[in-house]
């Protein structure tokens, strides 16, 4: 198998298994147990937390565990229009964001919340004029992506940060796509919230975290006990927690070099794929990206026949487009950048992570030159 969809999910490393494995065995016992085997484990809790909040240079009272991604993000942009609707009820987010941003802003739109979807270019890239412009009196959170998982653009964290904090609006991004792959200044982007997510670092799945700055000016996820200060309580997932810390201690280990290898692997593919196949166009931005992620439109082939083809042959792309009901549709990010419907319907990501080679890329290409028959 020739695995290119490292932005769906990631292969554990087998440190991270190892890590993991006495937690789900003997080191059984519950942190929140007063005996000295408990304490033990809940000071290994509290070390993985203090681990991951070095590299991110914050406090570790400031990192909260949950169970990944989308409830990371169902936590921030819920709580903090919630907490603050007395404020205001006017939330911004972007046209390219993950559903479960997305649909987390749906949801508040439908009771009651006036929401400002900001635009973004053909590369992806947010319109920062209209973010300003979008701003009023009554603006209470931006949520914006810090990279997109389907065309690999990295947003103007920083800018946006910057212009949150001038006005006093919390600013939420989802870092799933970028946290372990690319340096984040959590303090010099002026973040309040940052989703992240074990299982897209090569850690393990159902396991993440949020970020929150100021948890007095943030609310609880649920009701239950007092671990997690009470925010989001529920016994811990302790060797999914280990394993996160074990997975981001590599990830920061090889950052540089990660990124450098990644990033010639991605070059190597955009090079052999224009040479190979007459008329492909890759999208998104050719400054800003991630280091593994290509998004490409072919050119008279649909990509959903292109990706069945590519499976027999062992290899592992994906679409852009996603299943809805039953129904394809075509993908929400490339219509957001311009594309047509059938232009997004002829386009696949690929996403190439820290395993993979170049004679991985190669026959990668090999094999769709065959499909597209040039
Ligand atoms: C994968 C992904 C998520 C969801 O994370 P899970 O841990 O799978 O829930 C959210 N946002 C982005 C950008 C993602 O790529």
């Amino acid at each position: 198998m020739i695995y290119l969809d490292n932005a769906a999910t990631t292969k554990m490393d087998s440190q991270v298994l190892e890590a993991m494995l006495p937690y789900l065995s003997e080191s059984y016992l519950n942190p929140s147990a007063f005996y000295q085997g408990a304490v033990k484990i809940r000071m290994q809790v509290e070390g993985a937390r203090r681990s991951i909040a070095e590299k991110l240079g914050v406090p570790s009272d400031t990192i909260f565990f949950t169970s990944g991604g989308t409830e990371s993000d169902n936590w921030a942009i819920r709580l903090a229009a919630q907490l603050q609707c007395e404020k205001g009820k006017h939330i911004i987010t972007c046209a390219i964001e993950h559903p479960a941003v997305l649909n987390t802003f749906k949801y508040l739109q439908e009771n009651g919340y006036d929401v400002t979807y900001v635009g973004v270019d053909r590369s992806g890239r947010i319109d920062l004029t209209q973010l300003k412009e979008s701003i009023r009196e009554d603006t209470v959170l931006i949520s914006i992506m810090h990279a997109n998982n389907e065309l690999g653009t990295i947003e103007p964290i920083e800018e946006i940060g910057q212009i949150a904090h001038e006005k006093d609006i919390l600013f939420h991004t989802d870092a799933v796509q970028t946290f372990g792959h690319i340096p984040i200044d959590v303090d010099g982007c002026n973040i309040d919230l940052m989703s992240v997510s074990g299982h897209k670092l090569y850690g393990p799945k159902g396991i993440g975290f949020l970020y929150i700055r100021d948890r007095r000016r943030f609310g609880r996820l649920h009701f239950g006990g007092s671990q997690e200060k009470g925010l989001r309580p529920g016994t811990e997932n302790v060797p999914g927690i280990i394993g996160l810390s074990k997975a981001v201690e590599i990830a920061y280990d090889r950052l540089e070099q990660d990124i450098t290898s990644v990033s010639a692997l991605r070059d190597l593919f955009a090079a052999e794929i224009k040479k190979a196949i007459p008329g492909v166009c890759i999208n998104g931005d050719n400054e800003h990206h991630l280091p593994g992620t290509v998004n490409v439109t072919f050119k008279g082939i649909l990509g959903e026949s292109l990706l069945i083809a590519l499976d027999q042959s062992g290899i592992c792309a994906s679409a852009g487009s996603a299943c809805s009901a039953g129904a394809i549709e075509p993908s929400h990010v490339l219509i957001a950048c311009g594309l047509t419907p059938d232009e997004a319907g002829r386009t696949l990501r690929f996403s190439i992570g820290r395993n993979n080679t170049p004679e991985e890329i190669l026959k990668t290409i090999s094999v769709l030159k065959t499909i597209c028959r040039v």
